[in-house]
């Protein structure tokens, strides 16, 4: 029998799942991969885009946020989906530089050593092959993604899984054609590219332009965060962007080398799987390697 392959996400609040990695994870699901979603928060603090639900107070929006995020799992096929700790453990810490980042509930405050040791028995459980979480900036600077990017990665290193380390990515080509709109559209168009990367730091592209269906659904759940016009869609700043069935990974870690000494000594591997010859760069704990890893070509596949 050949082992299940086992993909876990690691995303700070409902919505980003789908946003980030929607097409990704319905197409891994529906090749019988094993997804496991884990989510960092309820997102009590988002803004809320419909006038008729504007009323829901923090609180409220987070038990609300638990069932549409349900919705959008059901959507992408994904059966496996908890929030970090259970539900309601670590709260929304709102944009940086609000007071919101203060509460000592709040993901921003956590222990990062409490959190990883409460992943990493999840990662243990479902036997990750390959986790996906954002880059040590979080993707767009939010204090929840930036946490959601440390716990995954004190995570990684307290388990013995040899899982390959990815965050979400978008190349400076694709986020261009991405922010064109349609003439028609009523969104705002965006100007601030500053959240892509350089094309040749993404290593991995993962093609599920057929499940961009499942995709639109899965943010069609969202309904207090995202609003959907055809392909495109918006947040409350009402920017448009197309939404993509191809989505972007960076490879951070492509795996571990077990060594007697592990984990004092872990061997960084380059993506093309193999170890520098002769050295040995030791991954400082907490502080993942330096992302700008491709070169040539991207990889089709998480698990490749
Ligand atoms: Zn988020």
């Amino acid at each position: 029998m050949v082992a299940e392959r086992s993909l876990l996400l690691v995303h700070a609040h409902p919505d980003d799942e789908s946003i980030g990695t929607g097409a990704t994870m319905a197409r891994y699901a529906a090749e019988g991969a094993r997804v496991t979603l884990v989510t960092c928060t309820l997102g009590e603090m988002g803004e809320i885009i419909p006038p008729d639900l504007r009323h829901l107070l923090p609180d409220e929006l987070g038990q609300h946020r638990i069932t549409e995020l349900d919705r959008a799992c059901a959507a992408l096929g994904v059966t496996d989906h908890r929030f970090l700790g259970g539900e309601g453990r670590y709260r929304d810490s709102g944009m940086m530089g609000l007071p919101d980042n203060d509460d000592p509930r709040c993901f921003w405050q956590a222990d990062v050593d409490e959190a990883a040791g409460l992943l990493a028995r999840v990662i243990e459980e479902v036997a990750a092959d390959v986790i996906v979480t954002y880059d040590a900036n979080g993707f767009y600077g939010h204090p929840d993604h930036i946490q959601a990017h440390r716990v995954a990665w004190r995570a990684h290193q307290m388990t013995g899984r040899k899982a390959k380390f990815y965050a979400t990515a978008m190349p400076r080509s694709a986020g261009a054609e991405a922010a064109k709109l349609p003439e028609d559209s009523w969104f705002a168009r965006a100007t601030d590219l500053s959240v892509c990367v350089p094309d040749d730091q993404v290593s991995t592209e993962i093609d599920a332009t057929r499940y961009l269906p499942e995709k639109l659904n899965a943010m069609r759940a969202h309904e207090t965060q995202i609003t959907l016009d055809g392909e495109y869609y918006a947040l409350s700043n009402e920017i448009g962007h197309r939404v993509l069935g191809t989505e972007f990974f960076t490879a951070l870690h492509a795996g571990w080398h077990r060594s007697p000494s592990y984990p004092a000594r872990t061997a960084v591997v380059s993506p093309g799987g193999t170890t520098p010859s002769g050295s040995t760069r030791s991954a400082s704990r907490g502080t993942p390697p330096d992302p700008r890893t491709p070169r040539g070509h991207r990889e089709r596949d998480l698990f490749a």
